[in-house]
């Protein structure tokens, strides 16, 4: 096991951090450069794209997409992107980017570089239970919030005025009252929204499966910037780096913390040279 660092706890503030942070990564670098295989794990919302009202207009921060294209063509690499949205949403917000594999709706569905597509079934019990949210969330009047996803259902209030805002967030959660504390199911509060979906696969879950497949030497990191992300940030400990990306800091299984986008370029530019040399 390699020592954890305690980020915060040191007392030490920001620029303890920050050369905290800017050893961890470099030492990560120099493993990569000299490592013939290694695996980027990659979050999409506010980890490689900013924040949009609509969903569909997220689009990764100006110079994202180009890096990844150098990375995939250095075939030194596998780029993963490990998400809580379907698959469906991310192929067209990364464009041209192709050949990417992903894994949606936190481990439920699984594209392969190849367009091999397959997703895992969910029990009969927690089907139910979904459908039943779903209509309870009708009978509350927010069929129009609704998005029903693979092993999940959320409902969205991004971009609503702050009341209207409470009062949706309100009626959701007094809807889903009956169904939160059910075995096999979770709730995650996102960004303006709230779902209630499978308990697993989660992204650690995901985390863990994917690594149960590599050899040892295989360099790899995780980031990702809010609590679904966490599960695989401990599932990778002491395997791979774990890297927060957000504009603020806040407590972390991760080992390093990124502002994005200056800083998440600069690291995705690192990886692109290590595995180019
Ligand atoms: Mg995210």
């Amino acid at each position: 096991m390699s020592p954890r660092y305690p980020l915060v706890e040191f007392g030490g503030g920001d620029s303890l951090r920050q050369s905290h942070g800017t050893a961890v990564l470099s030492k990560f670098m120099e493993q990569l450069t000299a490592a013939s295989s290694s695996m980027l794990l990659l979050d999409y919302d506010v980890t490689l794209a900013p924040f949009h009202t609509e969903r569909h207009l997220a689009y990764p921060y100006p110079g994202v997409v180009a890096v990844l294209e150098k990375i995939l063509d250095a075939a030194r690499s596998r780029v993963i992107i490990v998400t809580g949205r379907p698959v469906l949403e991310i192929g067209p917000l990364l464009r041209p980017l192709n050949k990417l594999e992903i894994w949606g709706s936190h481990g439920l569905e699984h594209l392969m570089a190849d367009g091999t597509y397959r997703q895992f079934p969910i029990g009969p019990e927690v089907a139910t239970s979904l459908s039943q949210a779903e209509s309870f969330l009708i009978a509350a009047g927010l069929s129009q919030r609704i998005e029903i996803k693979p092993g999940g259902i959320a409902v969205h209030w991004r971009g609503m005025p702050a009341v209207e805002m409470e009062s949706v967030r309100t009626r959701t959660q007094r809807a889903l009252s009956a169904l939160v504390n059910q075995s096999g199911l979770r709730q995650l509060e996102f960004d303006e929204g709230l779902e209630l979906r499978v308990e697993h696969p989660n992204k650690g879950d995901t985390v863990r499966s994917i690594l149960r497949d590599l050899g040892d030497p295989t360099r790899v990191a995780f980031l990702g910037d809010d609590l679904t992300d966490e599960d695989a940030f401990r599932a990778l400990h002491s395997r791979g780096l774990s890297v927060l990306v957000r504009p603020e800091y806040r407590e972390t299984d991760a080992e390093i913390w990124l502002e994005p986008p200056g800083e998440l370029i600069d690291f995705l530019e690192q990886w692109r040279d290590a595995v180019s040399a």
